[in-house]
């Protein structure tokens, strides 16, 4: 059975006294759970959230990272700078990346590369938009984007992945995509990493995102390609995204 994992994307919000409140509550709630967690949370406070997580079992993500190594590139963040301050993990091709920086597959895939050579574990997403799902190109859109990115790595660092499926209609929206929906593209993605790295796709974690809380948390972890969830608007609220790893937790 594939490892569970609830990753928060806490995207462009918190402050030093919510992120105090929020992460303790997060902390005290997950405790005793058996699934992974980690909460992604905006650059300036990964020092922060990072030693409000000290002795906790919650890994700590970034949300973005540079394509670069090292060097005079105002305002970016490396790989190493985020493996130097605590971070397990990184998301890598946000749709919001995709779509307000213009981050092409290429990008994408240069990004996962950085970030396993600095041994973080990328959370990278795929998705499509409403008129490509509209237009019955959802599958396409979905395996092509897989593809990209595993067309850069050899099969150790394809088993090093954890995917997020997102459509990019369901984030933000309060309108998730149903459980059949998901489970659809999940076995996709199931199978296209299948045929990568064999039996061994089994174990590794496919999330579903995009308007996840913690009444449809339940359907959508019932369904047997969806191993947890990327989850952005709930994450902000400490019942909500609790409720959701417990659900995760409790498959
Ligand atoms: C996200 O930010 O990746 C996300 C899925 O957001 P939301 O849960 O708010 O739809």
């Amino acid at each position: 059975m594939a490892r569970k994992l609830v990753a928060a994307n806490w995207k462009m919000n918190g402050s030093v006294s919510g992120n105090a409140e929020l992460a303790a509550r997060v902390v005290e709630g997950v405790a005793s759970l058996a699934s992974e967690v980690v909460l992604c949370v905006p650059f300036p406070y990964l020092v922060q959230v990072g030693s409000l997580l000290e002795h906790s079992r919650i890994g700590l993500g970034a949300q973005d990272l540079s394509e670069h190594e090292a060097g005079a590139y105002t305002g970016e963040v490396s790989a190493a700078m985020l493996k130097d301050v605590g971070c397990s993990h990184v998301v890598v091709g946000h749709s919001e990346r995709r779509k307000y920086h213009g981050e092409s597959d290429a990008v994408v895939l240069a990004k996962v590369r950085r970030a396993q050579a600095a041994g973080l574990v990328p959370i990278v997403c795929v998705g499509e938009s409403r008129e490509q799902r509209e237009a019955g190109d959802t599958e396409r859109v979905v395996l092509g984007q897989l593809e990209a990115v595993f067309g850069g790595l050899d099969d150790a660092a394809a088993r090093r992945l954890v995917l997020a499926y997102e459509p990019i209609w369901a984030i933000g929206t309060g309108l998730a995509a149903t459980p059949e929906m998901a489970q659809a593209v999940h076995a996709s993605i199931r199978g296209a990493l299948r045929a990568r790295v064999g039996d061994e796709a089994d174990d590794l974690p496919l999330l579903y995102g995009g308007s996840v809380n913690a009444d449809n948390a339940q359907a959508l972890f019932a369904m047997p390609d969806i191993d947890g969830a990327l989850v952005g608007g709930a994450s902000l609220d400490a019942e909500a995204f609790v409720s959701i790893c417990i659900a995760v937790s409790g498959r």
